[in-house]
């Protein structure tokens, strides 16, 4: 299994070895600094310890950590162009599978302006972007991200994560890929599955978002469980579980 969408930096080694003895072979962590960033080199001692030491830290415990690394709307800073540039290197020497997260937040002039910049990149050198959408205001912030992205980057390149049952009829007409984030307070394993029942599983990504916020290490073997409890087909099944993943991101 591949669970598309964590948070390494703020979770125990405990945590690894619970989701590697789970079934979770490989998982994407993002970028996300939960404390105040007072500058630009704040940010980006965070972004290399998840680059040189996390992923160490998990693969001591069997997990393979791939990496997505970029500017988070809660993390804007004001001079963010060493982190372009760092972007620009990840990049070139495959450090990183993705630009992520990246997205909006509050729809602040600087977000939308970074969140942009980090679109032209992806475009310029052909990566992938995973995508935040915010817990508060999704369904109006999703509308600005999925009017920016066309205008900077081909929808193909981009995942748009966080995707409930409020917002899916919006989210499905466009050409990204679509992350599930099952999470407690966020989204049940109930609602990721009504989605894939009534959508199809093609479009999906599983994830379960652990970070510093509450969190369930095991909602994507859960939710995989689930649906081979609920009879789906094991070829539909092993979409959601990995192959989706491993052809997007090519992993
Ligand atoms: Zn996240």
């Amino acid at each position: 299994m591949i669970d598309t969408h964590m948070h390494a930096d703020s979770r125990s080694s405990e945590d690894f070895e619970k989701m590697y003895l789970a079934g979770i072979d490989t998982a994407i962590t993002c970028s996300f600094y939960p404390y105040k960033i007072e500058n630009e080199t704040i940010l980006l001692n965070h972004l290399n310890r998840i680059l040189e030491y996390d992923t160490k830290r998990a693969s001591e415990y069997g997990l393979d950590l791939k990496v997505a690394l970029g500017i988070h709307p809660a993390n804007t800073i004001e001079n963010p162009e060493t982190i372009y540039e760092n972007l620009y290197s990840w990049i070139e020497n495959n450090q990183i599978v993705a630009i992520g997260e990246i997205g909006l937040e509050d729809l602040t002039e600087r977000e939308i302006a970074i969140f942009k910049q980090q679109l032209d990149i992806a475009d310029e050198t052909k990566s992938k972007v995973i995508i935040h959408t915010p817990r508060k205001n999704k369904k109006e912030v999703l509308k600005e991200i999925i009017n920016i992205i066309p205008q900077h980057l081909d929808e193909k390149q981009a995942v748009i994560d966080h995707i409930n049952p409020n917002v899916i009829d919006e989210a499905i007409k466009t050409d990204c890929m679509l992350g599930l984030t099952v999470q407690p307070q966020k989204m049940e394993a109930e609602d990721a599955i009504s989605i894939l029942d009534e959508y199809g599983f093609e479009r999906f990504l599983l994830n379960s978002d652990i970070s510093n916020k509450p969190s369930d290490p095991l909602s994507v073997p859960k939710t995989v469980r689930q649906l081979e409890r609920l009879n789906y087909s094991k070829e539909d099944i092993e979409k959601v579980s990995h192959k989706n993943a491993e052809k997007y991101f090519k992993i």
